[in-house]
């Protein structure tokens, strides 16, 4: 029996009841409580009174009967017409939901449900769509996700076997081939850390171990750590943090990696002759840490993806230049591990800031 057919049985079973009621209460149950009334009549009246006394309790019964008999057709004809509407509708819902939950588990994740009701049907298809399009976007980026990885492989594997065929056919230098197959693997290594740190990232299993930390000493292992790469490209690398600042809770291996990948794209896109700021500064609640560049800057229609996993400006060149397209997205997903937040600030042709803000140590 579907629920359409439950419903309808359901409500017609309920009106029989209610019938069965109302003629047993004319028949039986009304005279009775009327007789009272009926005696005393019968007594004020006196001895002519009591012919009247069964005339008067038919007359009741034959009333009530009529009444009855005239009224019940267009109640029962309503109540069935109510109850047909409603259980339809319920009905038609419910089987709407089944059919679309049914396709969504064969993989039509595009399925959607139609209602304009304004009830609690009505927010049980919105619901299911909501769900839906959740899912679709969960499906889509996982086939993304494949698809960009295997991309990702392909071009290390391509030129890792290029440089096997030239040693193979004795046209490649060994030195040469060795130089080459070592940085395709280190690409290929780096992508492979950098996956798994994002998988943990999304997966809200990142650990982090926060400490107190002084941002000058943060700031000068940074310094140390960079100033080669800089000097060898010929940009300057300024770092500045106001007096006075109170410790940061950080992770101290986790900072320097969102600060590396920060001033890695910054050097990057950095001109020769040009200069990167890092800046650290004192905020109501946090300490907000700063790289700001003079390189071309990004549009707004690209900072709004930048974030995101594998998402690159101009793809070629990143890809040439060494970047995976997840920096951004691990440095993101670090800062926020560690109660921070991670934005940035562009205008074409003057630069980019990219900021974020860790709270101070907790006392
Ligand atoms: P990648 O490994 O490709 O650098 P990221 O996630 O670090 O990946 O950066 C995503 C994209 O954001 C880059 O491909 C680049 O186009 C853009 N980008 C990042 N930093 C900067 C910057 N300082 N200036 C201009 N563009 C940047």
């Amino acid at each position: 029996m579907n629920v359409f057919t439950r419903l309808f049985v359901s409500h017609m079973v309920a009106i029989a009841v209610a019938v069965f009621a109302l003629v047993l209460l004319a028949e039986f149950f009304a005279p009775q409580f009327y007789r009272e009334h009926i005696n005393r009549m019968v007594a004020a009246i006196g001895p002519a009174g009591q012919e009247l006394h069964g005339d008067l309790e038919q007359g009741l019964r034959s009333t009530l009967t009529t009444a009855m008999i005239s009224a019940l057709p267009l109640a029962l004809l309503f109540s069935a017409g109510t109850a047909y509407l409603t259980a339809k509708r319920i009905g038609h819902t419910v089987s709407l939901m089944a059919e679309g939950s049914r396709e969504i588990t064969q993989g039509n994740y595009s399925k959607r449900l139609s209602s304009t009701s304004k009830d609690e049907l009505g927010a049980m298809a919105q619901y299911f769509n909501q769900m839906a399009q959740a899912l679709e976007g969960v499906e889509r980026s996982r086939i993304e996700l494949i698809g960009t990885v295997a991309h990702e492989l392909r071009t290390p594997l391509a030129a890792l076997q290029g440089y096997a065929e030239g040693l193979m056919d004795g046209v490649l230098p060994g030195e040469k081939a060795a130089r080459g197959i070592n940085r395709e693997v280190r690409a290929m290594s780096r992508l492979v850390e950098d996956l798994s740190l994002v998988s943990r990232v999304e997966a809200g299993a990142l650990e982090v171990h926060p400490q107190a930390l002084e941002v000058p000493s943060v700031l000068a292992e940074l310094q140390e750590r960079f100033a080669l790469a800089f000097a060898e490209k010929g940009v300057g690398l300024e770092v500045a943090a106001s007096a006075g600042l109170p410790p940061i809770w950080a992770d101290p291996e986790r900072l320097q990696q969102v600060l590396s990948n920060l001033l890695v794209n910054a050097l990057r896109h950095t001109p020769v002759g040009k200069q990167v700021t890092v800046g650290v500064t004192a905020e109501q609640k946090a300490i907000r840490f700063a790289v700001r560049d003079q390189g071309p800057g990004i549009a707004l229609e690209y900072r709004q993806r930048i974030f995101e996993r594998f998402y690159r400006v101009d793809p070629a060149r990143s890809r040439k230049d060494g970047g995976t397209g997840v920096g951004l997205t691990v440095a993101k997903g670090l800062v926020e591990a560690m109660r921070g937040q991670m934005g940035v600030e562009s205008e074409l042709g003057q630069g980019s800031t990219f900021w974020f803000t860790l709270p101070f140590t907790q006392t």
